[in-house]
C-alpha cells in the first residue's frame, strides 16, 4: 500500500465548502470570484494557510497566479499559490475527496456505519463500493496526526490525562493499542507488536513530540494509568515531572481476585465494602489520603477475619504495591477517574481490527488505519445525552469545529494545508 508509506510531503490540500456544485462550476471561469469565494471561506472558519517557514503568509495575500487542471473523476481543480513563498495551495471542492473518486456522500455513509459498528463488508454493500476502499479511506483520514486536528479545534493540550492500552490481536499476532485519553477525545490511539516499556514509550513518544511541537513548554501535570508496568514506565520517561495515578476502578476489579478459597458471599461482601471505603475516600477532601492510609490497614484486618490471615496478608502486600498510586489519584482532584468512553472505545476499535485483518499485511498501515478512526471517535457528532445532543467529543471538551456538517469537518481538518 504505497500511499501509506509515501512521506506526506508538503501536502497544501485545503478543502473549500462551495456550498453546491453549481457554484463551483461557474467559479471556475471567474478566476476574481474563484480567489474570493475560497478567502472568505478561509476567513469563516477562522484557520490560516500553511506558507513555506519564511513566509508571513497572511491568506489575503494569496492569489492564483498560476492555476493547473487536473483532471479527477472530471472534475477541474484548481491551485493557488502564495506570491511572496510560492507555496502552492490545491483547492479541493467539498464534493471531492483528496486521490479518491468516491463520492464524499458515499463516503460520509460508510464511515458512519463503521464507526456506528456495522462491518466493513456491509458498510462497503450500503455504498457500492469495496471494502477496500473503505479501508484506504480511513488510512487516508488517518495520515493527520491527532494532536494536529484537536489543537485546529482549538483544545488546549491536555494536562491530565488517561494512558491505557487495548491488548488486541491482529492476524494472529497479540498487538496492543496504547491510548491517550482526555473527557470525551481520544490524543493518541498507538500500534505496538510488544507490551515493553520501551514498545510503549515509543508509541506514546509520537503523542509527545506532536504535542510540543505544538507546544515548545507543554508539560503534563498527571497520569492516571491501571497500573500496568510498561505503561508507567513509559509514562516516567517520557513525563517526568507528572503525577502518575493508579486507577480506583481497576483496583476494585482486582481484589476479588486477590483473595482465594473462600465463600462467593463472603468474597462479594468484602468487594462491596472496598468499593464503599474507595468511594468515601474520593469524596472527602483534605483528609483524603490520611484517611485513606488508616483505612487500608483497617480493612486489611478486617480480611485477615473474615477471609483468614493468608487472604488478609494478601491484601496487605496489595495495598502496599499500589497505595501510592491511589494516594495520586486523591491528592491532586483534577487527577482523571477512570473513562467509560476510553472502554468502549477500546472494544469498538478491536472488534474493529478484527474485522479488518483481512487487509492488514506486514507492512500495512496499522496505525494509520487506527488514527483514521480516532478521527471518527473525535469528530462525529454521537452523544446520547441531551446535555450535548448532536455535539461530538470535541465540542463537549470545548473546542470548536470549523462547520455544523462532521463530515466536511472531517474533511477540513485532516487536510494538509491549514494551519
Ligand atoms: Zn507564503
Amino acid at each position: 500500500m504505497r500511499h501509506t508509506t509515501k512521506q506526506p510531503r508538503a501536502n497544501r490540500t485545503i478543502t473549500v465548502d462551495f456550498q453546491n456544485e453549481a457554484t463551483y462550476f461557474q467559479l471556475l471561469d471567474d478566476r476574481k470570484a474563484f480567489l474570493e469565494c475560497v478567502l472568505a471561506f478561509i476567513l469563516s472558519i477562522g484557520f490560516q494557510l500553511t506558507h513555506k517557514t519564511t513566509c508571513r503568509g497572511g491568506g489575503c495575500l494569496t492569489r492564483p497566479s498560476h492555476y493547473v487542471r487536473v483532471r479527477l473523476g472530471g472534475v477541474t481543480i484548481w491551485r493557488l499559490q502564495c506570491t511572496t513563498c510560492h507555496a502552492v495551495f490545491t483547492v479541493l471542492p467539498h464534493f471531492v475527496l483528496r486521490y479518491r473518486s468516491m463520492r464524499p456522500e458515499v463516503a460520509r455513509d460508510a464511515l458512519l456505519a463503521t464507526h456506528g459498528g456495522l462491518s466493513l463488508e456491509l458498510c462497503a454493500v450500503i455504498g457500492h463500493i469495496s471494502p477496500m476502499a473503505l479501508y484506504r479511506l480511513i488510512c487516508a483520514l488517518g495520515h493527520q496526526s491527532v494532536v494536529t486536528v484537536l489543537t485546529r479545534c482549538g483544545l488546549p493540550l491536555p494536562t491530565y490525562f488517561l494512558a491505557d492500552e487495548k491488548h488486541s490481536h491482529c492476524l494472529t499476532d497479540k498487538v496492543y493499542l496504547p491510548t491517550i485519553v482526555q473527557g470525551q477525545v481520544l490524543w493518541h490511539l498507538g500500534y505496538t507488536e510488544e507490551a515493553s516499556a520501551a514498545a510503549f514509550t515509543q508509541s506514546y513518544q509520537e503523542f509527545q513530540r506532536a504535542a510540543v511541537d505544538q507546544e515548545p513548554t507543554y508539560r503534563v501535570k498527571g497520569v492516571l494509568t491501571d497500573g500496568f508496568d510498561s505503561t508507567t514506565k513509559s509514562m516516567r520517561t517520557l513525563f517526568p515531572g507528572a503525577r502518575l495515578g493508579t486507577c480506583l476502578r481497576h483496583a476494585l476489579l482486582k481484589l476479588p481476585k486477590k483473595l482465594v478459597a473462600i465463600a462467593s458471599p463472603v468474597r462479594k461482601a468484602l468487594r462491596s465494602q472496598f468499593h464503599t471505603l474507595l468511594y468515601r475516600a474520593r469524596q472527602r477532601k483534605g483528609l483524603r489520603v490520611f484517611a485513606l492510609g488508616q483505612r487500608l490497614r483497617r480493612f486489611a484486618d478486617h480480611v485477615a477475619t473474615t477471609a483468614g490471615t493468608a487472604n488478609g496478608e494478601g491484601v496487605r502486600r496489595w495495598f502496599q504495591d499500589k497505595k501510592a498510586g491511589w494516594y495520586a489519584v486523591l491528592e491532586d482532584p483534577q487527577m482523571p477517574v477512570t473513562s467509560t468512553l476510553l472502554d468502549q472505545a477500546h472494544n469498538a476499535i478491536d472488534r474493529k481490527l478484527f474485522m479488518m485483518k483481512g487487509f492488514h499485511h506486514p507492512q500495512g498501515s496499522q496505525q494509520a488505519f487506527l488514527r483514521g478512526l480516532a478521527h471518527l471517535y473525535n469528530l462525529v457528532p454521537y452523544q446520547r445525552r441531551a446535555k450535548h445532543a448532536g455535539q461530538c467529543g470535541v465540542e463537549v471538551e470545548g473546542g470548536t469545529v470549523p462547520t455544523r456538517d462532521w463530515f466536511l469537518n472531517l474533511q477540513i481538518l485532516t487536510s494538509g494545508g491549514f494551519r
